[in-house]
């Protein structure tokens, strides 16, 4: 009966010890009763005695078996449970993993858009063949990069002492150019300061002197050198750009620098090159070359020059009449018809936007008028043909003749112009020659 009670408190509490009791209690009681008299071993044995017996051996090992199995159960529960969390913890190690890949990958995006910007800053100012053209042309891209009140470009390299100035106002989304202008004490200032240190820098107008210049309407100015080939071309200047941007705009500083120095190396050939792309005469600083030297030569051998500067009447109107493009067509026919009917001694070149210069070679005051006359007929009376059109074009021309109006080419131009404005007075489509001072 003990042995029964105890094994049911064993049960239902659960506790491992209890159970460990109630299996020796039972299978003490179980020996007992075996070696007793009644139920124990018979060499006439019945079986019922042993039925009894196994029952209740089976009856006192249950406890222990099943503090076994729950040993058991738990143990493996434990296993699982603790696959779970190794299940989990990889899962979290992948989680993280993904979280990282994710990061990378928007950094990732946020960089390739910047690359596209700035790749759009070079494209877009490529072209560019100017100094105020590269600048107008990135300040249509660089406000997708810097969020900036006000932008200045200052390129020392086209003229050193007299630095060039290039401004744009507006808002941080859009940046509107300026007029360009010279260089202001404030912006001579930071220009020293990179000349000498050649880094970017900021500075915000608290940390200013009294009185010191600073642009107006600005709370804090940010800038970075044009480097090119380990030469400082100048400096470029955001106002109130976000201190998170200041790597960026040293980033377009250098694109801009690389695109400065092409522009200049543009203009240097340009300035080399002894034709005009429009017309194919010569520019006019070569034939100033040319020309000083056959005055030398006129002088030497005493012979007459005649320097006749040509100009196309009302040819503003043509432009606004038709267009730009039917312009040229007529500038550079007219300049081609001229060549053509000019000896090839004779120099011709385009002198401005549309002017002519000739210089006539070993020819006097009388037969330089019968050649200017005869051009200025011979243009009077061509059909231009430009796109749709059908243009005429009159041209008016001063002349003054070497030696008797100068000596040397700049006088001598002078005089020639002073016939020419003569002529456009005394209503155009005519030649003038220059009346001795
Ligand atoms: P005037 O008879 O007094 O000389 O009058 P104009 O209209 O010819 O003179 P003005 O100086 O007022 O205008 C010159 C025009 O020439 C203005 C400018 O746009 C035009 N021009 C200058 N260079 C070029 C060029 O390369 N191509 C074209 N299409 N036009 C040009
Ligand atoms: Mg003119
Ligand atoms: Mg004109």
């Amino acid at each position: 009966m003990l042995v029964i009670v105890l094994w049911i408190v064993a049960m239902v509490a659960g506790l491992t010890w209890k159970r460990w009791v109630a299996t020796v209690l039972g299978l003490a009681a179980g020996g007992l009763w075996l070696l007793s008299p009644t139920g124990g071993y018979h060499p006439r044995v019945s079986p019922a005695p042993l039925v009894g017996w196994l029952h209740l051996t089976a009856f006192a090992l249950a406890p222990w078996w099943m503090t076994r199995l729950r040993a058991h159960l738990d143990k493996r529960l434990k296993r699982l449970l603790h696959a779970e969390a190794m299940k989990l913890g990889q899962l979290k190690g992948h989680q993280q993993h993904l979280q990282v890949s994710h990061t990378a990958n928007q950094q990732l995006e946020s960089q390739i858009a910047r690359i596209t910007d700035l790749y759009h800053v070079t494209k877009q100012a490529a072209n560019a063949v100017h100094v105020d053209e590269l600048f107008q042309r990135s300040l249509e891209v660089i406000p997708r990069l810097l969020t900036v009140r006000g932008l200045r470009l200052i390129d020392t390299e086209s003229a050193p002492e007299h630095p060039l100035v290039l401004r744009a106002k507006g808002n941080r989304e859009r940046l509107v150019m300026d007029a360009p202008g010279p260089v202001v004490p404030f912006e001579r200032t930071l220009l020293n300061e990179v000349r000498r240190h050649g880094q970017a820098g900021s500075a915000s107008r608290s940390a200013l002197a009294e009185g010191e210049e600073w642009p107006e309407g600005t709370s804090s100015i940010a800038w970075a050198p044009l480097w090119s080939e380990q030469r400082c071309l100048g400096v470029l200047i955001a106002e109130d750009l976000p201190d998170d941007q200041t790597k960026t705009l040293s980033i377009v500083a250098n694109q801009l620098a690389l695109q400065l120095s092409r522009v200049h190396f543009y203009q240097a050939v340009e300035s080399m090159a002894v034709t005009d792309t429009l017309t194919g005469l010569f520019v006019r600083r070569y034939f100033a070359e040319l020309s000083t030297e056959e005055l030398q030569r006129s002088r030497r051998h005493g012979l007459s020059c005649a320097c006749v500067l040509v100009d196309l009447d009302e040819f503003k109107q043509k432009n606004d009449t038709y267009g730009h493009l039917s312009g040229d067509v007529v500038l550079r026919e007219v300049a081609q018809l001229m060549r053509r009917h000019l000896r090839e001694v004779d120099l011709i070149a385009r002198f401005g936007g549309e002017e002519f210069i000739l210089l006539l070679i070993e020819t006097g005051a009388a037969q330089a008028m019968a050649v200017a006359e005869r051009l200025r007929q011979l243009v009077e009376v061509h059909s231009i043909r430009a796109y749709d059109e059908v243009l005429q074009q009159t041209v008016s021309m001063g002349i003054a003749i070497f030696p008797d109006d100068g000596m040397e080419l700049q006088p001598l131009i002078d005089r020639a112009d002073a016939a020419l404005y003569a002529a456009k007075h005394a209503g155009r489509n005519r030649v003038v020659r220059s009346t001795s001072p």
